[in-house]
């Protein structure tokens, strides 16, 4: 088993993302996903780690992380805004998997007394209150790894409808074990895991985020129409790189705190 601890204590040094993610396209283009983590797991150790929202799909990345290795750092981004059942569905889904090491990120206090004292930015500025609630947060907890992975999928569109298993983004190496996976292969590898389902997804939540911003889905709507439903944003950020975040922000004429060191390391 891959030695997991301290990773984000070490010191990163430079390494090429975008020839490391060729690279390993090149080697492991169509594996499976346990095949994908495997190949991430040998290639980075324990300097790569898995985010997951612990959502309405999350449960099937989740399930191969614990037969890959249950010691994987798994981090959760808790925004201050989520359900309540989601917190709850982390801790069901880290108990049934045997998960030893989730990590749960909190947005920096300072940023939000200064941006959003009222907890009400979302109403006004999704795009800041995202860059407040989950970029800098995110990118923050990364700073000591080189790879991270996430359950993003082609079926989802937009933005991800070409995405390859590995792809990289501020200097690391992006692993998306189920990119090539369709909504029935996830629900079809959930319920032949018996894996828990997120609580949401009886009331016809299809992709869960934080509560002002999600809304259930009709059956023939795709599953990532209740986020941020009625305005043109469909991502928070985490997967745009920090300047192409800060380039959007600015072209809105948003006000951002100015960058501490270490946000873009
Ligand atoms: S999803 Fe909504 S509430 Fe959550 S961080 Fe983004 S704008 Fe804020």
């Amino acid at each position: 088993m891959t030695c997991l601890t301290s990773a984000a204590e070490t010191e990163r040094t430079w390494f090429d993302a975008e020839a490391e993610a060729a690279e390993l396209n090149r080697l492991y283009d169509q594996n499976s996903a346990a095949g994908v983590l495997h190949a991430a797991l040998k290639r980075f150790g324990d300097r790569f780690a898995v985010v997951s929202s612990f959502g309405a799909e999350s449960a099937a990345l989740l399930h191969i992380v614990s037969l890959v290795n249950t010691a994987l750092p798994v981090i959760f981004l808790d925004t201050g805004k989520l359900f309540g059942d989601t917190k709850r569905y982390r801790d069901q889904l880290i108990k049934h998997l045997g998960l030893t090491n989730v990590q749960t990120l909190r947005p920096d206090p300072q940023d939000i007394a200064t941006s959003d004292p009222k907890g009400v930015l979302w109403t006004s500025d999704t795009d800041q209150c995202c860059f407040n609630r989950k970029v800098l947060p995110l990118k923050r907890a990364l700073a000591g790894y080189d790879a991270w992975a996430s359950g993003r999928k082609r079926f989802h569109g937009n933005e991800r409808a070409s995405l390859k298993q590995f792809d990289h983004s501020d200097g690391r190496v992006k692993v998306n074990p189920l990119a090539y996976w369709t909504g029935d292969i996830v629900q079809t590898y959930l319920d032949e895991h018996n894996l828990p389902k997120h609580p949401l997804v009886a009331e016809g939540f299809a992709s869960i985020g934080c509560m002002p911003c999600t809304d259930p889905v009709g059956e023939s709507e795709d599953a990532r129409s209740g986020r941020w439903a009625g305005r043109s944003k469909s991502e928070c950020g985490i997967h745009l790189s920090l300047t192409q975040n800060i380039s959007k922000l600015n072209k809105q004429n948003s006000q951002i705190r100015p960058l501490r060191t270490g946000d873009t390391s």
